[in-house]
């Protein structure tokens, strides 16, 4: 079923189910976008940096969510404040090139 319009001028409104439905393909599709950009950060020979990972200035967060779309293998979640995942980053520093509000650094790992 598409999108229920209860008038002109109004926005439509999606029924439950189908944004439940939305939202699981959104999903899906971030999963299959976090493998290809991991694929392609290996053909690029970006393999992971033994010294460095990112790390967030909670304070400076603003949560809008630029570094998770630039990061090539998903290592960072924006909560309410962008939180990087360790294990995951790469140390690449596309996040830290990006935000726009400086909160983000590399640092030696421990
Ligand atoms: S790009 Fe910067 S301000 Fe925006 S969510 Fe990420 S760390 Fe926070
Ligand atoms: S440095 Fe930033 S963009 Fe690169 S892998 Fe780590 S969190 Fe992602």
């Amino acid at each position: 079923m598409g999108p229920v319009n209860p008038g002109a001028g109004a926005p439509p409104v999606l029924p439950a189910n189908e944004l439940e439905s939305l939202r699981a393909e959104a999903q899906v599709m971030e999963e299959q976008l976090r493998a290809i950009n991991e694929r392609i950060a290996g053909f690029k020979g970006e393999a992971r940096s033994p010294m460095l990972v990112a790390a967030v200035d909670r304070e400076m967060c603003v949560a809008c969510d630029v570094c998770t779309a630039v990061c090539p293998v998903g290592a960072i979640h924006v909560n309410d404040v962008a939180e990087v995942d360790p294990n995951k980053c790469t140390g690449c520093a596309r996040c830290v090139t990006e935000c726009p509000r400086g909160a983000l650094s590399l640092h030696a790992r421990s």
